[in-house]
C-alpha cells in the first residue's frame, strides 16, 4: 500500500524483521574495534557546511553535487554530514584529544547523507561505520588500521572480497604528478566531459575518478602516482606492505586507486566485492596527514576508513550468511479464563523484572489463538495458566520444541526459564 507521506527517495525503513541484522553487524564492528583499543566517538549529524568544503574539497563530487546544505533560522550554512572523517577530526581538534591520548583510536557509526542517484548499494541516507587513528605516521599503524577492516569481514564470515592498496603520495610530491596528468590529458581536452575539462584546471587528479565512460577510457593509460612517490613515501608504502604480508592479510597493489576526497595522503585502500555490481566498494580509506592541521589543530597524521552497513548486508546475503538471529522471547504466557487473564500482566512483569523475556496478548483469549501466537514469535516455552493451575499456585510450562510439559511453582519457573537462551 502506498502511503500518502512516502519516505524520501533514496532512503529506506529498517523494519523489525530486518533490524536484528543491523544490530548484529554493528555489534560485530564494535567488538572487533574494541580489540584494537578503538573507542567510540559520536558527533552531530549536521556540521558547518564549510567543514566539508575545506576538508573533503570543494571540487569533490561530494561537495560539488551531493551535499545536503541548508541554512538555519539565523542564516548559518550547515550540511547533513556526507562522511565521518571531517567531523571526527573536527571533534578531535575542538576537544583537544591530542592532550589526553597519545594516539587517538576512534570508531564511529551512524547515518550519512549524499544526494546521488539511488541504486543498489547507493542511498541518500546510508549508515556508515568507520575508524580513525590520529597521532602516528608509522606504517605499522596503516597496516593495523587495514587489519581492523579485514578482520571484521573475516569474522562476519565473508570471503568474496579483495583488498587493493595504493599510495597517493604527499602534497609535496604531488606537483610533479599533477603536471604529468596535465601533460597527459591536455591534448585530449576535447574528448573530456564538461566536468573533467573543469577538473583539468582546478584539480587534475579528479579526472582519474570520473565515472563517464569516455574519460574512464582515457584514464586507463594516464600516469600513476606510484611512479612519482619520493623516497620517504616509497619506503613508507613498502613497509605497510611488509606488515600486511607478515599479518597474512592478502592484498594487491592497484596504482589506479584514487579516493574521491581531497584530504588523502600516502596509503589509500579499498576493499572490493565484485558481486555487488556497480557499487562494489565495501570499505574505503587511507591516510590524511594534513587534515588535522588544516582544520586548525596541531599537525598530526591520521589514517582511517569507512564502510557502509548496507553493502555489508548485501555481501552477507550474497554469501548466504544469516547475520544474527531475530529476537525471540523465552516465554509466552497463555492465559485461560478471566482469573488467569487478570494475573497475567503482573506475572509477566515479575518474570521480566527477573531478567526473562516474555510476551502475552490480552486481546487473545482462546488456547488455540494464544498457542499460535507463541509459535509465531518463536517462544521457547509456553507458560500455561488456567484456573486449575492458579488454584494450585503453579504454572504449566510447555517446551515448544519437545512438547514436554511440567507444572512448576513460580520460584522454580524463573530458574528454569533462565536455562533458555534468548
Ligand atoms: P567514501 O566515504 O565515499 O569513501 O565511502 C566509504 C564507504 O561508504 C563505501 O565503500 C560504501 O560502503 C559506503 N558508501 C558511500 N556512499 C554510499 C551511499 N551513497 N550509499 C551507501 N553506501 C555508501
Amino acid at each position: 500500500m502506498s502511503s500518502r507521506y512516502a519516505r524520501p527517495r533514496g532512503t529506506f525503513d529498517i523494519l523489525p524483521e530486518q533490524s536484528h541484522r543491523w544490530r548484529y553487524v554493528e555489534e560485530c564492528f564494535i567488538d572487533v574495534a574494541a580489540r584494537f583499543g578503538l573507542r567510540r566517538i559520536v558527533t552531530p549529524i549536521f556540521e558547518r557546511a564549510d567543514l566539508f568544503e575545506r576538508s573533503v574539497g570543494d571540487t569533490s563530487d561530494i561537495v560539488e553535487k551531493e551535499m545536503y546544505v541548508f541554512s538555519d533560522r539565523k542564516g548559518r550554512r550547515f550540511a547533513l554530514r556526507p562522511e565521518g572523517t571531517a567531523p571526527v577530526v573536527r571533534a578531535y581538534v575542538e576537544n583537544n584529544l591530542h592532550l589526553s591520548q597519545g594516539t587517538a583510536r576512534l570508531c564511529y557509526s551512524g547515518p550519512m547523507f549524499r544526494y546521488d542517484r539511488p541504486q543498489k548499494g547507493r542511498y541518500r541516507q546510508f549508515y556508515q561505520y568507520g575508524i580513525e587513528v590520529i597521532g602516528s605516521d608509522h606504517p605499522a599503524i596503516d597496516a593495523e588500521v587495514i587489519g581492523v577492516a579485514t578482520l571484521l569481514l573475516q569474522e562476519l564470515g565473508l570471503t568474496g572480497w579483495r583488498l587493493e592498496i595504493n599510495s597517493v603520495g604527499s602534497p609535496a610530491t604531488g606537483d610533479a604528478y599533477e603536471q604529468a596528468l596535465l601533460d597527459y590529458f591536455s591534448p585530449h581536452e576535447a574528448q573530456l566531459c564538461a566536468d573533467c575539462r573543469n577538473r583539468l584546471v582546478k584539480n587534475p587528479r579528479r579526472l582519474l575518478d570520473c565515472k563517464v565512460q569516455g574519460c574512464r577510457d582515457l584514464a586507463v593509460d594516464a600516469p600513476v602516482m606510484l611512479n612519482y612517490l619520493d623516497d620517504d613515501d616509497r619506503a613508507h608504502f613498502a613497509q605497510v606492505q611488509e606488515h600486511l604480508t607478515r599479518m597474512s592479510v592478502p592484498f594487491v597493489v592497484n596504482p589506479r586507486i584514487v579516493r574521491g576526497l581531497d584530504y588523502y595522503t600516502g596509503t589509500a585502500f579499498e576493499i572490493i566485492d565484485d558481486r555487488l555490481g556497480a557499487q562494489s566498494t565495501l570499505i574505503g580509506g587511507g591516510r590524511y596527514n594534513g587534515l588535522v592541521g588544516q582544520l586548525g589543530g596541531k599537525d598530526r597524521p591520521g589514517v582511517g576508513w569507512a564502510g557502509g552497513f548496507e553493502r555489508l548486508l548485501l555481501a552477507l546475503d550474497e554469501e548466504g550468511i544469516a547475520a544474527g538471529e531475530p529476537l525471540r522471547p523465552v516465554g509466552y504466557i497463555v492465559a485461560l479464563g478471566e482469573q488467569a487473564a487478570a494475573v497475567t500482566p503482573s506475572l509477566a512483569h515479575r518474570l521480566r523484572t527477573a531478567g526473562i523475556s516474555v510476551e502475552f496478548d490480552p486481546d487473545k483469549t482462546s488456547m488455540k489463538a494464544q498457542m499460535k501466537a507463541a509459535d509465531k514469535c518463536a517462544a521457547h516455552v509456553a507458560l500455561i495458566v488456567g484456573d486449575d493451575e492458579l488454584a494450585r499456585g503453579v504454572v504449566a510450562l510447555r517446551d515448544l520444541a519437545t512438547g514436554e510439559q511440567q507444572n512448576l511453582a513460580e520460584a522454580d519457573i524463573i530458574a528454569r526459564l533462565k536455562t533458555y537462551k534468548r
